[in-house]
């Protein structure tokens, strides 16, 4: 199988950069699962080199990188030699070694979002915590260290209560709701208990949740993405509507919570803004990641700069491009795992084919070497005059064949 991974040794050569290019910048991603594959669609287009360090052979990004070093973003040594090739040093995962980052910055590896903004997003009390202190508006929460405090947090926050890790959460994995005190032993010990860093979340009775992604350049100029709606299946992430059908006002909160979220964050890049709208119009913060993000998948086909492109631009120093929308609206399919295996393929083709006969219609399949259950495996975006009309393009796409013969 054709692969663009290799080790770095002693003999190997440098990257060679065009003298024609755009820039001579080379763009390293720690990562390089899905995001990072588009990072690298978006950097072709306008010839900028992206090296991607990741462990898998066969990951997602491989083959579409400018070079592919295989290691892990969590080895120090391994993170230390890949910085050494790049111009700017930038994520598509927070979950990295960051007190290597730290350390490269410290060396004047320039790092993009910085090192400062990794640490805080990637423990998600720490997050909370820094937030807090920036006056963002978020659901209550506690650091929770064993049964007596987690008790006490269900009788200050009531039922249901979250729970949550505090670190490499992701897709959910890391949240458990206890529904009563009775839970929370289970829940707790769900999450691989005490010692690995837990904390409650005071549930938040949501309307509907939003996201704001936001760009920030090595200027500090600042560009907002229009406020989309997610819909998430068992804490997955699941369709993503752009723009979201919320009032006038409700979009001028989030996007202003977004921006001073961000705002309080160091770095160039792009940042996404997770929010809960409550039924009293009232915006709360769930999370931030410091880097595109799945509510952002859209804008490849529906704004006049993806979020990729955007990231790019400014990690690298460029010009912020423009990030409304060139469509009235579009709606974001994620195409899940249904399955383990060949049937999970058998099934998401199914889907492919269903989508190549559906006019405005765009397929982004990853090429993940493995099929699991609930796996983001690729993602279908629909564009349209309407959102009416996406929304009946949507329901062809999901109608099985078993349904549309009866
Ligand atoms: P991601 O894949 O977005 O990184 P994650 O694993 O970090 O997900 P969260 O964003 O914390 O998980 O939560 C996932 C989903 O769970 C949210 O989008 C929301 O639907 C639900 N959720 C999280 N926190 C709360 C809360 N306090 N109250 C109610 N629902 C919540
Ligand atoms: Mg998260
Ligand atoms: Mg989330």
């Amino acid at each position: 199988q054709h692969s663009n991974a290799a080790l770095i040794g002693k003999d190997t050569p440098q990257v060679q950069v065009q003298v024609h290019a755009l820039s001579d910048t080379i763009v390293g991603v720690l990562g390089g699962g899905q995001l990072g594959r588009m990072l690298c669609q978006a950097a072709s287009q306008m010839a900028v080199k992206v090296i991607v360090l990741d462990p898998l052979v066969n990951c997602p990004a491989s083959a579409l990188s400018h070079h592919h070093v295989l290691g892990s973003f969590h080895d120090a040594a391994a993170v230390q030699q890949f910085a050494k090739r790049c111009g700017v040093l930038t994520v598509e995962i927070e979950h990295v070694d960051v007190a290597t980052i730290e350390k490269l910055e410290q060396k004047g590896i320039n790092c993009q979002p910085k090192a400062s903004t990794i640490r805080i997003i990637q423990d998600k009390y720490l997050q909370k915590v820094h937030f807090s202190q920036h006056g963002i508006p978020l659901p209550d929460f506690m650091q929770i260290d064993n049964i007596e405090s987690a008790k006490q947090a269900g009788d200050l926050f009531g039922y249901p209560l979250m729970i949550k890790s505090k670190r490499l959460a992701y897709d959910g994995r890391g949240n458990v709701v206890a529904h009563s005190e009775n839970d929370i032993s289970s829940s707790v010990a769900a999450l691989g208990g005490f010692n690995r860093g837990l904390y409650a979340e005071k549930w938040a009775p949501f309307v509907k949740e939003l996201s704001v992604i936001v760009a920030r350049g090595r200027d500090n100029s600042v560009s907002c993405y229009p406020v989309v709606e997610t819909i998430h299946k068992e804490n997955i992430c699941h369709i993503v509507k752009a723009p979201a059908d919320v009032p006038w006002k409700v979009k001028s909160l989030a996007s202003s919570v977004a921006q001073k979220a961000v705002s309080s964050l160091e770095g160039a890049g792009v940042f996404a803004v997770e929010l809960f709208l409550k039924a009293d119009g009232q915006i709360l913060l769930n999370e931030v990641a410091p880097r595109p993000h799945n509510s952002g998948h859209h804008t490849i086909e529906s704004c006049f700069t993806s979020q990729f492109e955007q990231h790019l631009r400014a990690v690298m120093g460029l010009p912020l491009g423009d990030p409304s929308m060139k469509t009235p609206a579009a709606i974001m399919y994620n195409m899940l795992g249904e399955d383990e295996g060949e049937q999970g393929f058998h099934l998401a083709h199914q889907m492919i084919r269903r989508a190549l006969t559906i006019p405005g219609a765009t397929v982004h399949w990853y090429d993940k070497p493995e099929m699991h259950k609930q796996r983001k495996m690729g993602h279908i975006t629909i564009v349209g005059s309407t959102m009416g009309m996406v929304e009946a393009k949507l329901n062809l796409l999901l109608k099985t064949e078993k349904e549309s013969l009866g």
